[in-house]
């Protein structure tokens, strides 16, 4: 009798000896299912673009799906105040881009905030933006285009991805370099807004190149200019808008990596070092490059890489958003 309850207590201690051992091993092991990528803007889009090549490429080294999520709505700021809020398990990240910096002075309140609501992964790739319209717009290049919009102030359509998308700003810019108050269109994102350019609904959209390069080489809309400094390799016929009269017109797309904030440090370090192992997989670099895009040094996609990169973006939109109050509806 005496024995037997021995071996009974015995046999009880050894479970639960193995019991807490697996569960320290659970805290430890992650992921163990699929992880949501959360995309603020529509599928199809240049965002959504940049979370798919990632996602595959993540989700080898990983051994689980990342699923990609798009949650849309005023400018990406709907999706992420939903990551913001989300179960800090490790299992909901946010794949932001320019949006987190300039939301914060465009929107009286917002459902986040940039500098406290997130833990910060990395930075991702960034893309040069491009000015395209319909393709049966009358004018030919960035010069003509000028006179002709301000022959047509009145009629003209812009469309954008919603306020404080990149495409907003780059419209804000636009019609702040011409000094015209032609009228803005807001989308979801930029797959929608490109679809109606296509469809001649609307007369123009700046927007990055991981999106516009193949309607560009199609046809299917008239290029207008690049965003950038120099002209890019991919397209190396056309102009960039500086060389169109529109001084000092720059927007880069940069893209972030977020979670919520107090996610278990192990998810942290595990997706980071997923998207520094993506960020270095030829198949991952010459789709980006492909699509115009850049992906950054291994030292900008981590945590301090992306909150530097965040805080001088901030410091760089808010007074441009703030002086600017004229052309940003
Ligand atoms: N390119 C978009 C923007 O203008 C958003 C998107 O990726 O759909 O911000």
């Amino acid at each position: 009798m005496t024995r037997s309850v021995l071996r009974l207590a015995g046999f009880t201690v050894s479970m639960l000896i193995l019991a807490s051992a697996s569960t320290a091993w659970a805290a430890q092991a992650w992921p163990t299912r699929p992880v949501a990528l959360v995309v603020p803007f529509s599928a199809g889009g240049p965002t959504d673009t940049v979370a798919r090549v990632l996602a595959n490429a993540m989700s080898k080294s990983l051994g689980k799906s990342v699923v990609v999520e798009n949650r849309t709505g005023a400018g990406g700021t709907i999706g992420a105040g939903y990551v913001a809020r989300a179960r800090k398990d490790g299992y909901t990240f946010l794949l932001h881009h320019n949006g987190m910096a300039t939301s914060r002075a465009l929107y009286r309140e917002l459902p986040f905030d940039a500098l406290n609501s997130f833990e910060y992964i990395g930075e991702v790739v960034d893309v040069p933006m491009t000015l395209v319209g319909r393709a049966d717009l009358p004018p030919d290049d960035m010069k003509s285009l000028t006179a002709w919009l301000r022959a047509n102030r009145d009629k003209v359509n812009l469309a954008h991805a919603g306020p404080g998308a990149a495409s907003h700003m780059c419209a804000m810019l636009l019609r702040r370099a011409l000094g015209l108050q032609l009228t803005t269109v807001p989308f979801q994102g930029t797959a929608p807004a490109m679809t109606a350019l296509v469809g001649g609904h609307v007369d123009l959209l700046c927007d990055q190149t991981t999106q516009t390069l193949s309607y560009i080489r199609a046809k299917k809309v008239k290029m207008y200019g690049t965003a950038a400094r120099r002209r890019i390799g991919l397209l190396p016929d056309s102009p960039t808008l500086i060389e169109g009269g529109l001084k000092d017109f720059e927007v880069t797309v940069w893209h972030g990596i977020y979670a919520p904030k107090g996610t278990p440090r192990i998810a942290l370090d595990g997706f980071g070092s997923a998207l520094r192992q993506a960020l270095r997989d030829p198949e991952v670099i010459r789709r980006f490059r492909e699509l115009g895009g850049e992906p950054v040094a291994d030292q900008q996609a981590t945590p301090a890489g992306l909150r530097d990169r965040l805080r001088a973006e901030i410091g760089k939109w808010t007074p441009i958003i703030r002086s600017e109050t004229g052309y940003l509806d």
